[in-house]
């Protein structure tokens, strides 16, 4: 057993939109009572004995106020892209808080909403309360609650970060297989969406390494899911209840070697798949009408082949970003300024960014060291791109076999309608088929197909190329069964879909839902209208901020109109008069 202390970081400071203030009950946290059952004592137990001591948790709640009610009620995702305006805000810090507040929130016949972020890395209003809700911010419940060295296993509260995670780990000499290229996203967060690595060679989601996971159900009772049920339900979207604790399944651990190659693009959709299948993880970037593409790798080395090599790309792209983003700013302003679009495309697309420093210094060529900071970083301020450089980040998986075929689609819509990937060209990424139910990965081996699109820096108006951006991402949904990232994607992507043609398991994981939460206290707006119980609003100019795709010209906005796409009739897109 490995006992791990809390770890608190300090949180970083962002700018809120301000809402008229509202009186409302309000306890300070010196005043605030603690539950009988120490939350310490909880965070200090290992992993073994974790199951035992959720069964044996007091109640608490009952009929109480909420625990905490502090600070406005917001809430909003880490490019401030997304608002969530819920009711209240609460932020519990104990599992018997999590239960008052679920209980208290039962009683008055309100949903919950939990996210475990101090400001979510998702891009949709999958994090969001409905307005008139309960959104439970977990961000106090960080802790690593121990480590089981024998099984090789670790249990986390959820808002413990996926950085922090691996830090823990390697201290007991062990590592995870599947992280995230940042380190802050938590561990709840991340396995809700399905958020996932890169690998053909093995299932690559942060939801494929869970074996565990407890939660505050809708009637505030604690649930411990295990084996199969676990690994089923570890994608869970938020929709099962609120997670208290996960646990992973980790490994010894190891170091990767990582190294950067590129080439010319033709023939690529005959032999990516080999290529991908030469590597313990393979991302690409191509960048189709450049001729070019980009393969990032890493592979599994001994733990005690030489190299002590760290990641630092969020911090060592930060000035290539900078200029990248205000080359953009202005190209999408300029009515000429698809070439310099191009331009930009030109430069990425001999990518030869260095990524991993090793004693302070960058690494040329092949790096090496412990896999947990080989992976990820971090970056504040504006270091991290999304301060100064907005996008929209559309993602789907399609079954691997058809990736020639997308890259096919790809190329014949590219040559009807000339268009450029400035940023990071189309992303390719890959995973081996998940037990999970609801991963993107799902009982079938995928590719992770994403477009990185600038957006305009004026509100209201189209990005260069975004007739092209939006045929295409159609283009995967309508041809390809397509299951879009549940975190990435922009509202227009989820409606309409058939989800139980697209996930086998959907009603298994529906049953599970409809035991925990009979009535419906986790769901939101996102999930009512994706699932078709609530209409979506389209409001004119709807397919600008991709709350719609376009039907007719009125979704546009003025000075376009709603046309089919270059290639694929079906899509629809808007494109000037
Ligand atoms: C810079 C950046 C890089 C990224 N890279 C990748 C990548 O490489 N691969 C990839 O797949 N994704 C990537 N993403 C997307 C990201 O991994 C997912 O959107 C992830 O879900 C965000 O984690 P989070 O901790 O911020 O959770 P949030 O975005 O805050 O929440 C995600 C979902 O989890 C639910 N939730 C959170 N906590 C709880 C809880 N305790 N109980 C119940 N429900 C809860 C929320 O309600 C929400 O539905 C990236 C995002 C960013 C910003």
């Amino acid at each position: 057993m490995f006992p791990v202390s809390r770890s608190r970081r300090p949180s970083r400071s962002r700018p809120s939109r301000s809402r008229p203030s509202r009186s409302r009950p309000s306890r300070s946290r010196a005043s605030r009572s603690r539950p009988s059952h120490d939350g310490f004592a909880v965070r200090a137990l290992g992993a073994l004995l974790l199951s035992a001591a959720l069964a044996g948790l007091g109640c608490g709640g009952g009929d109480a106020a909420p625990p905490v009610d502090e600070g406005e009620p917001t809430h909003q995702s880490f490019d401030r892209g997304v608002l969530c305006t819920p009711e209240r805000l609460l932020r519990p810090e104990t599992v018997e808080e999590v239960q008052a507040a679920v209980r208290w929130a039962a009683e008055r016949n309100l949903r919950v909403k939990a996210v475990s972020s101090a400001a979510s890395h998702s891009e949709n209003a999958i994090i969001c309360a409905d307005e008139g809700a309960i959104q439970l911010s977990l961000v106090a419940m960080d802790a690593i609650v121990g480590i089981d060295e024998e099984a090789m296993q670790i249990t986390v509260e959820p808002a413990a970060q996926m950085g922090a995670i691996g830090d823990a780990l390697h201290e007991a000499g062990l590592g995870v297989r599947n992280t995230i290229p940042l380190r802050d996203l938590t561990a709840a967060g991340a396995i809700a969406t399905g958020a996932h690595h890169t690998s053909l060679r093995f299932p690559s989601g942060v939801h494929d390494m869970v074996v565990g996971l407890s939660l505050v159900d809708g009637r505030g009772e604690l649930q411990r899911l295990e084996g199969e049920e676990a690994r089923g339900a570890a994608a869970h979207l938020g929709r099962l209840g609120v997670v208290v604790a996960v646990t992973f399944q980790a490994e010894p651990q190891f170091k990767t070697r990582h190294a950067i190659t590129s080439g010319s693009d033709e023939g690529l959709e005959d032999r990516i798949l080999a290529m991908a299948r030469e590597h313990d993880y393979a991302s690409f970037s191509w960048w189709p009408g450049e001729g070019r593409w980009v393969l990032r790798q890493h592979d599994i080395v001994p733990a005690d082949t030489p190299g002590e090599a760290y990641s630092v790309g969020w911090v060592s792209t930060a000035g290539d970003q900078r200029l990248q983003a205000a080359l953009a700013h202005r190209a999408n302003r300029d009515p000429e300024g698809e070439g310099t679009l191009c331009d930009v495309q030109a430069l990425r697309a001999e990518a030869t960014e260095l990524v991993h420093e090793e004693a302070g210094e960058p690494v040329e060529g092949q790096a090496v060291g412990f896999s947990h900071r080989m992976f990820s970083s971090t970056c504040e301020g504006l270091a991290c791109p999304w301060e100064h450089l907005k996008i929209f980040n559309p993602e789907v998986a399609i079954p691997v076999e058809e990736l020639p075929r997308w890259m096919r689609r790809v190329r014949e819509i590219v040559a009807a309608r000339p268009a450029c990937f400035p940023l990071n060209g189309l992303v390719i990424r890959f995973s081996a088929a998940s037990e999970s139910w609801l991963g993107m990965n799902a009982g079938q081996d995928v590719a992770y197909v994403e477009l990185h699109v600038v957006r305009h820096p004026d509100e209201g108006a189209f990005e260069h190329f975004a007739d092209v951006h939006d045929e295409l991402h159609q283009m995967s949904l309508l041809e390809f069964e397509a299951r879009p990232h549940w975190g990435k994607n922009y509202g227009a992507t989820f409606l309409g879909l058939d989800y139980p043609a697209l996930y086998p398991e959907w009603e298994r994981f529906e049953a599970l839902r409809a035991r925990l939460d009979p009535d419906g206290r986790f769901e939101n707006a996102f999930f009512r209208r994706a699932l078709g119980l609530e209409p979506a609003p389209r409001p004119p100019g709807c397919a600008v901020e991709r709350d719609c795709f376009c039907r007719d010209d009125a979704d546009c906005g003025p000075g376009l109109v709603c046309r089919p796409g270059a290639v694929v009739e079906a899509a629809r897109v808007c494109r000037p008069e």
